[in-house]
């Protein structure tokens, strides 16, 4: 079909009223899909369920360095859980602080961190009333709302096919000593599922912020979660970090959450000995120590980085026809009508959908009304603002296989339907 914008009104209203016949069809059938958050689903999760074998009444709770891993200690987690954490990040386990269940509760707590302590002999951020953070856009709202609590003002950068607008990034950090960070996710960001290229990490790694205390937060989520045969490659920024002695730049994170459970996983991260030790200031206070358990059971089921990346192909092996039936959808029912474009992505949780500025708060109402849920309009910008009001995200791991189909159907029709109301308005 030709693009909407080459057509005559009235092979336009014809088409309107065929969509909106789909579209009241589709609204008769009392629906209730969602395609909002990046969940596992169930299927995702029974795949993990064994590890809930992995310790029983019988085992030997000992670690090397741990007499009992029931029992209180080891702020930092247990060295096996820091080699395998070290082994999935590409670092050293003595640059790994294994912690709790959430990696956002990472995050959340070394921004506080920075906020009451202070780094590099700088006051403590809660002190600099003006800080400010930059925010790659379309993001991760979660990430928004941790440096909206926190006081910062946010400044947008905007995302490309290789990550966040380096030009953008490097003027500002080097010009203005307010912006204290970035929130990244280097690979198979959410919400566009693209990676970082190497310039990019290398750009990163190489930054030159006018603040000392500057820190990028490298939000790796989605670090081995490929999901087709072929998965996209991402430079070891602590790697290239050290060729400019810039390791203090950057506090890497990630977790099990879509690993084994979401909530009920191990999280960790990686940092510097500088930036570690000033965590543990926090953590000292914070906590005696996390989920020793959890952390032996992770060890114990997948014993070695090997284990987990077999482990990975089994949730590829669920993945991969969504996300196919994701984007194969949106190219039979969306190409050449030049009314969204849309993201591939290799792996990670999400895709992003740019419909016509302006539409997307109407597509994820329409989609609303005919029973499709999806995360709000706006959500993937900081304080829910999406200046062109066309950023959607997709999230294909969550419903059913015969559910997302329908939804996708529906949300097609949406996109059709809001384009030719903008269209001849
Ligand atoms: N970071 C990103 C980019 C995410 O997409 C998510 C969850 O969707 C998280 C972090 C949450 O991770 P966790 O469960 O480890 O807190």
């Amino acid at each position: 079909m030709a693009a909407y914008s080459s057509m005559d009104k009235n092979t336009l209203n014809e088409e309107y009223n065929k969509l909106s016949q789909a579209y009241e069809a589709y609204k008769a059938q009392g629906l209730s899909l969602n395609m909002a958050r990046g969940k596992p689903c169930s299927q995702q999760l029974d795949i993990s369920n064994d590890i809930l074998n992995a310790l029983t009444p019988e085992t030997d709770f000992k670690a090397p360095d741990c007499p009992d891993c029931r029992n209180y200690g080891n702020l930092d987690g247990i060295d096996a859980a820091k080699k395998l954490f070290g082994d999935i990040f590409g670092v050293d386990k003595k640059n790994v602080f294994v912690g709790g269940n959430s990696s956002l509760n990472m995050m959340f707590d070394t921004i506080a961190c920075m906020m009451e302590l202070g780094a590099n002999g700088e006051n403590p951020w809660n002190q600099q009333p003006d800080r400010k953070f930059l925010c790659p856009v379309p993001g991760y709202d979660r990430h928004f709302g941790v440096t909206e609590y926190f006081g910062f003002e946010m400044i947008t950068v905007p995302m490309t096919p290789d990550g966040p607008d380096m030009d953008v990034v490097e003027k500002l950090v080097s010009e203005d000593a307010s912006i204290k960070g970035i929130w990244c996710v280097p690979k198979y960001s959410n919400p566009t599922g693209i990676t970082f290229s190497d310039e990019t990490v290398r750009r990163f790694a190489a930054l030159k912020p006018a603040a000392k205390d500057f820190r990028i937060m490298w939000d790796n989520a989605y670090i081995i979660h490929d999901i087709n045969d072929t998965p996209d490659k991402l430079l070891n920024i602590f790697d290239e970090a050290a060729k400019y002695g810039n390791e203090d730049l950057i506090f890497e994170f990630c977790s099990t959450s879509k690993i084994t459970f979401p909530g009920a996983g191990v999280a960790a991260m990686a940092a510097s000995e500088n930036n570690l030790k000033l965590v543990k200031r926090r953590y000292n206070f914070q906590t005696i120590g996390y989920d020793k358990t959890n952390m032996l059971r992770h060890v114990a089921y997948f014993k070695d980085l090997d284990g987990v990346l077999d482990h990975m192909q089994k949730q590829r092996a669920i993945l991969e026809p969504r996300f196919k039936m994701v984007t194969d959808t949106l190219e039979k029912e969306l190409s050449g009508l030049d009314v969204a474009c849309w993201t591939n992505p290799n792996g990670g949780y999400f895709v992003s959908v740019d419909v016509l500025e302006g539409c997307a708060k109407r597509v994820v109402s329409l989609c609303k009304e005919a029973g499709v849920v999806l995360t709000g309009a706006g959500a993937t910008y900081p304080y829910g603002k999406d200046p062109k009001d066309s950023n959607i995200r997709i999230a294909p791991t969550y419903p059913p296989v015969n559910e997302l189909e329908k939804a996708m159907d529906i949300f097609c029709i949406c996109v059709k339907l809001a384009a030719i109301e903008k269209i001849c308005k």
